[in-house]
């Protein structure tokens, strides 16, 4: 199956690192002009000169574009006035997001307001730009929402990212909903731990480590021992959820709207 996106513009937040970077590298892949949206700037431009070197590898000919913008998605108006001065968007990936581990009786308001503004009202706001120009446009549109499995469990330690998630999933819905009669579909995409920033971070634990990852029964070949095949917990690359991310913004999931797509090897299955 062959996706491609020229011709499109597509934004995806957090892409200086982890999975929000590896979407991008992919979209560009896949013809699309990019803007890369994050708060490091050093990130950008090692992205910037990465992809290009990469498309320009495999491509040759016919390069498109990659811009990148610095901003923080805490801030509500220097990100509404920042997404309005960047013009057509087609496609959007809200990916960035803050993590918290803390406990639940120890979480502070500042933290609480610190998770929710950026995993959830920062995607609110990204998307109520994005959305108001594809409805002027007239043309559509497509957005996923990076989410995580943890919106649908609970997880100690992260009732503040886990509820920021469920609300997430809560407003793609809803989008869904609202802007499917506008040709602009909203999906999310739901991993469980990828070798990326918050997973590594999160998995550092051995407990954590211990705790989750034999629930994944998705097993990695890692080699045969005595007629045995070794298996390990799988944990995601950030590969697979940049695979998941642009099938849902392609023409191919032209009727998906309104899901949350677990990416997360079986763990909720199990
Ligand atoms: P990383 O921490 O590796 O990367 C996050 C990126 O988002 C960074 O580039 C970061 O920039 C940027 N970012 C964070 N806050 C802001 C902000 N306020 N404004 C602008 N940019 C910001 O995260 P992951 O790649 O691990 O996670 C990406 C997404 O995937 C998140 O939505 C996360 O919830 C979700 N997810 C991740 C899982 C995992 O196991 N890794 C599992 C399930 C879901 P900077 O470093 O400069 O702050």
């Amino acid at each position: 199956m062959e996706i491609r996106f020229d011709g499109k513009r597509a934004l995806v937040t957090g892409s200086g690192k982890g999975i929000g970077r590896e979407i991008i590298k992919k979209l560009a892949k896949c013809g699309a002009e990019c803007i890369a949206l994050s708060r490091t700037q050093e990130d950008l431009d090692s992205l910037k000169t990465e992809v290009c070197e990469s498309v320009f590898m495999t491509l040759a000919l016919g390069v498109p574009g990659i811009q990148t913008i610095r901003v923080d998605l805490a801030d509500w108006t220097e990100t509404r006035q920042a997404i309005e001065s960047l013009g057509q968007i087609d496609l959007l990936v809200n990916n960035a997001a803050a993590f918290l581990m803390c406990p639940f009786l120890d979480t502070s308001e500042e933290e609480i307001d610190r998770i929710f503004d950026v995993n959830f009202k920062g995607v609110f706001n990204v998307s109520q730009v994005v959305a108001r120009g594809m409805i002027e446009r007239g043309n559509g549109g497509a957005i996923v929402n990076v989410s995580s499995n943890a919106s649908m469990i609970g997880i100690k330690t992260l009732a503040s990212y886990c509820s920021s998630k469920g609300a997430l999933d809560s407003l793609t819905r809803v989008m869904a909903t609202e802007l499917g009669p506008h040709k602009i579909r909203v999906n999310s995409v739901n991993p469980a731990v990828v070798n990326a920033g918050m997973g590594i971070a999160y998995v550092s634990d051995p407990k954590n480590a211990e705790n989750f990852l034999p629930r994944i029964p998705l097993g990695k070949y890692v080699g045969q021992c005595e007629n045995m095949i070794l298996y390990i917990p799988c944990v995601s690359e950030s590969e697979d959820v940049a695979n998941a991310v642009s099938f849902l913004l392609s023409d191919k999931a032209g009727s998906v709207n309104g899901i949350c797509m677990l990416v997360d090897g079986g763990l909720a299955a199990n």
